[in-house]
């Protein structure tokens, strides 16, 4: 890792990472210039996260009381009181989709035990490989009976987006698979299942991890945490100062900081918090309204 200078008989620091900051890298390297070195102000806000998040901390709050609190009751007092009211196109949208959102929490906390005590809530969790500090929070982490009589971990990540999602989407969550290692990690408990639980079709999506498929996950961050501390090091080092330069238009501070960040623009463009600073993304993709997503696939555009 070559994120800094070290000398012989150092310790070496470590890369300090999210699941979401190496999968920003993984798809754009430009995003994750504008993510996270030059923190470019987002677009507006987009009303299919203000539904995640509004049922998020609804499952948050309803988890965290006393198990006779969780009523539900309580599930819609939580949604309607914390409903984030960001990205509709006006109060009737933003109306129906919280008696919406208040429908599926309720359709999902009514098959939930009710005295089931989770072993962590929104919980972080964090690991480190020789490389890499990764740390992450976790929606749910259950403490459940293993099929050979012990008890594990088992990482449960809500989902509210309209696209079904399988076993295999569970399997390739590098997210997913970070967080077994973390939460086995923090917990000091065995982990190795993960579970999707998607409210609007009331399905579970799940995977056993093995030692090696978390191997290569894990081989994965590795490789992604080594481009991206290079190319963090390449900006702290020479490129954030010609980033104004680049802003005014010159030509050479904008390839010298494209060849290190380069742009992947496609059709996803159109969902990026960042469209407006990209002219290669605008090129790529449509303008999309801040609802739009409620109506189209959602789940595919980032939403939890
Ligand atoms: S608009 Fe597309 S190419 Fe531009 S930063 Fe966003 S994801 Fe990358």
């Amino acid at each position: 890792m070559n994120s800094q200078d070290t000398f012989d008989g150092m310790p070496t620091r470590l890369f300090t990472c999210t699941p979401t900051k190496l999968v920003t890298w993984s798809d754009c390297p430009r995003r994750y210039r504008f993510t996270y070195l030059d923190r470019k102000p987002k677009g507006a806000p987009w009303a299919h996260n203000s539904v995640g998040a509004s049922v998020h901390n609804a499952l948050r709050d309803w988890f965290v009381v006393e198990p006779q609190a969780r009523t539900l009751d309580y599930a819609v007092e939580r949604v309607e009181k914390g409903w984030i009211n960001e990205g509709f196109r006006d109060g009737e949208q933003s109306r129906e989709w919280r008696a919406r959102a208040t429908d599926m929490t309720v359709d999902y906390l009514r098959e939930q035990d009710v005295q089931a005590e989770p072993a962590g809530i929104e919980r972080t969790v964090s690991t480190a490989t020789h490389g890499m500090a990764l740390s992450g929070r976790v929606d749910r982490i259950d403490l459940r009976d293993s099929s050979d009589g012990g008890e594990e971990l088992v990482i449960v990540d809500y989902k509210t987006g309209r696209r079904p999602l399988d076993d295999n989407d569970a399997r390739s969550s590098l997210a997913l698979a970070v967080y077994v290692v973390a939460a086995s990690k923090t917990l000091r408990q065995r982990s190795r299942r993960v579970e999707l639980h998607h409210l609007p079709s009331k399905s579970v999506a799940a995977f056993e991890h093995s030692p090696q498929t978390l191997e290569r996950h894990l081989g994965r961050a590795e490789q992604i945490a080594g481009e991206a501390a290079s190319a963090t090091e390449a900006w702290n080092g020479r490129l954030s100062v010609r980033a104004e330069d680049a802003s005014d238009g010159d030509a050479d501070a904008i390839a010298a900081i494209d060849e290190v960040f380069p742009a992947n623009p496609g059709m996803m463009c159109a969902w990026c918090d960042y469209r407006r600073w990209c002219p290669s993304g605008q090129d790529a993709s449509e303008v999309l309204q801040p609802w739009d997503g409620l109506a189209q696939n959602a789940s595919e555009n980032g939403t939890d």
